[in-house]
């Protein structure tokens, strides 16, 4: 945890005597904390951590390193240790601070200089240490394990809906805290929705299915997506599959340390233009994961960051064909000294259901 908020401090500046943070997941990133109602006060040269009543006796055993502040009146009794500590340019996380949050703070503080930190706080659960890769695995592992027991229940007749609730009770029963997102279980035509939440829309015979899941494991998120065919695939099924799977693979082998993330996207994308879907394929080929299920980095055609060892975001090209159906096949790697580890389990070989 000292190291973490090291770095925190380097990516604020000697500029700004301090910052806020209140987003949950840099909390918990840099505490420990895992309560609904936790704030960090961090300084060059101390640190604390505000919570009210509900949550002191949690906050004595998780947080370690920080000086514990239990508030009455949050924005007075925090105003009132920024003013003692004489901080007089305060760091806000850009992307968290609500309007409401800001009136409250100036209300108590006049002279306060503002600095707004968004990117530029990007860096901080950028690079997983070895504690949180083993997270990630596990997380993946409850997922693929969860998925494994719904498999043979996917029978034509049985809901969108029925197949992303027995995955989701799975997913708890094997360890996990929950899902990481609602389980996207998308079948037939609205296989070519991206973001296809589950219905109650009955599964059918000849049917795409896509089911993108995740869990969330101690905080740490996993995300898989897999595509199947219910029955036998048609040609025209099979062959969108395999376009993906090998944009997906030419995607996967590309990633080592310094390699530019547009470029893997650029992999990605040129194959599947190579057999004329470019235009069905309409969003990044991946995003960073961690406690966040969408976090830094993004590997997509504007993507600015290079691979480092130690980051880990997905790999998920897709063809989306509107009412046809859509194919989408989404793994988790690990960028490795020497290459990569794909951390997330079930085959992406094309599966048929129900046969
Ligand atoms: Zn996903
Ligand atoms: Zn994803």
């Amino acid at each position: 945890m000292e190291r973490r908020v090291k770095k925190l401090l380097r990516l604020i500046g000697d500029k700004t005597d301090g910052v806020l943070i209140t987003s949950a997941e840099n909390v918990r990133y840099l505490s420990g904390f895992t309560g609904s109602e936790g704030i960090l006060l961090v300084t060059h040269s101390q640190s604390f951590f505000f919570t009210d009543g509900r949550y002191t006796t949690q906050a004595r055993q998780q947080v370690q390193g920080f000086s514990l502040q239990c508030f009455r009146d949050k924005w007075k009794d925090i105003g009132s240790i920024i003013k003692k500590l004489g901080i007089r340019t305060l760091g806000f996380e850009s992307r968290h601070l609500t309007v409401a949050m800001l009136g409250d703070i100036e209300k108590q503080i006049s002279h306060l200089a503002l600095k707004l930190f968004g990117a530029e706080l990007d860096g901080l659960r950028l690079i997983k240490d070895s504690g949180e890769i083993a997270l990630l695995r596990k997380a993946a592992r409850i997922a693929h394990n969860a998925l494994q027991e719904v498999l043979p229940l996917i029978v034509p007749g049985v809901s969108e809906h029925d197949i992303a609730t027995e995955l989701e009770y799975r997913m708890k029963q094997h360890g996990a805290q929950g899902p990481a997102f609602p389980t996207i279980v998308a079948s037939g035509v609205r296989s070519a929705l991206p973001h296809g939440t589950a219905t109650e829309k009955k599964i059918c015979a000849g049917e795409l299915l896509t089911i993108d899941y995740g869990v969330q494991y101690q905080g740490y998120c996993s995300d898989e997506t897999c595509t199947f065919v219910v029955g036998k695939p048609t040609r025209r099924q099979k062959r969108v599959y395999e376009t993906v799977l090998r944009a997906h693979d030419r995607a996967l082998q590309m990633v080592a340390p310094n390699i530019d993330l547009k470029k893997i996207d650029a992999a990605a994308r040129s194959l599947i233009a190579r057999h004329g879907f470019q235009r069905y394929f309409n969003h990044g080929t991946g995003h960073g994961v961690g406690l966040c299920v969408h976090e830094p980095p993004v590997v997509s055609a504007r993507a600015t960051m290079t691979a480092r060892r130690g980051m880990v975001f997905t790999i998920e090209p897709g063809v989306y064909i509107p009412g046809w159906g859509g194919v989408r096949i989404e793994d988790m790697v690990l960028v490795t000294a020497r290459g990569y580890e794909v951390l997330t389990c079930h085959t992406k070989k094309l599966h048929c259901l129900a046969v």
